[in-house]
């Protein structure tokens, strides 16, 4: 396929290598042009703007920093949808807003190109070694035409559905996920080595229990279904827990504003007498408050 490429970042350079591995003829464009000189040793084309990367292409990949980036190289002056033939798509990897993202498929239907979002998941290593999970949303027929270019990108994707920004939002998603993560593990490590743990020996626990474990898995299906009881271990349980550790955080002098919040979930579905669901139940509880049903009883 005739592929452009747009931003040669940390992420999108290693991307953009795959697509050319992968057989395509590919003409690319960054802001600073010397970021694709390695690329073009390897045979592919420097396009002088991004409206001259998407002009004759079949496809047209960005991956910009934000979404001042994005918009700019897409609808500015030269951008993307000046130069990209009625029928050809622009794929946007970028980690953009949900509007834009809108925005964005309106521009491409206005001048009859297609558009799909397709942010990823992964760091520049990643990329690089082609470990990459992507996300893709977008008109059928727009995904289907460029499914193959994602096969080369990395290790597999999800496809959720005809409205682009899905993608969006899914990808905001795992993020929040990630720094919730990173939060809880802060957290943890600063109470057992503040209690006297050595972080390796956390870290060991960390790994054996917790890290490559279906603990995540398990609870993100039961969420996911909805399957709160019978209770594994039960809410009034999880919430002694929580307790606990947030007793001993406070005599250590360890601020641990996630288990405070936490514990504060807890409570609250104890006195809405769901004490007795399993304490992932939480999954209930923050989706009533979105509006999204009552818990079971
Ligand atoms: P990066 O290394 O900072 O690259 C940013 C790219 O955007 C560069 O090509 C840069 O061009 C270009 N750019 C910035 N402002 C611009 C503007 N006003 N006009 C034109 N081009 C502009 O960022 P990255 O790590 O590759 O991330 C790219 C996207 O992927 C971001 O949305 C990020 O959130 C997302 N992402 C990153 C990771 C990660 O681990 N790094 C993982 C998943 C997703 P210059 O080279 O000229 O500066």
């Amino acid at each position: 396929m005739k592929v452009g490429f747009v931003g040669l970042g940390n992420m999108g350079l290693p991307m953009a290598k795959s697509l050319l591995g992968a057989g395509h003829a590919l003409t690319v464009w960054n802001r600073s042009p010397a970021r694709g000189e390695p690329l073009v040793k390897q045979g592919a084309r420097m396009a002088a703007s991004p409206a001259d990367a998407a002009r004759g292409a079949d496809v047209v990949f960005s991956m910009l920093a934000d979404d001042v980036a994005a918009e700019a190289v897409s609808v500015g002056a030269q951008g993307i949808v000046e130069g990209l033939g009625k029928g050809a798509v622009h794929v946007s990897s970028s980690t953009i807003s949900v509007a834009l993202s809108q925005r964005l498929t309106d521009a491409h239907a206005s001048a009859g190109q297609g558009y799909v979002a397709a942010p990823v998941f992964g760091r520049p290593e990643a990329a690089e070694s082609k470990q990459l999970w992507v996300v893709a949303a977008g008109a059928q027929v727009d995904v289907e035409r460029v499914k193959p270019l994602l096969e080369s990108l990395g290790r597999g994707f999800t496809v959720l559905g005809e409205h682009a920004s899905m993608a969006n939002v899914v990808k905001l998603s795992g993020n929040f996920l990630i720094a919730s993560m990173m939060e809880a593990l802060a957290e943890a490590f600063a109470f057992t080595r503040k209690s006297g743990v050595e972080p390796r020996q956390f870290l060991e626990v960390f790994q054996s229990v917790f890290a490559s474990s279906p603990i995540f898995a398990n609870y993100a299906r039961a969420i996911a279904e909805e399957r709160y009881a019978p209770a594994g271990f039960a809410l009034r349980l999880g919430l002694k827990d929580v307790g606990l550790v947030l007793e001993a955080a406070r005599a250590a002098e360890v601020p641990m504003p996630l288990a405070s919040l936490v514990k504060d979930q807890y409570l609250g579905g104890v006195a809405q007498g769901h004490g007795d669901l399993d304490w992932s139940a939480l999954g209930a509880l923050v989706a009533e408050r979105a509006g999204l049903g009552k818990p079971p009883r």
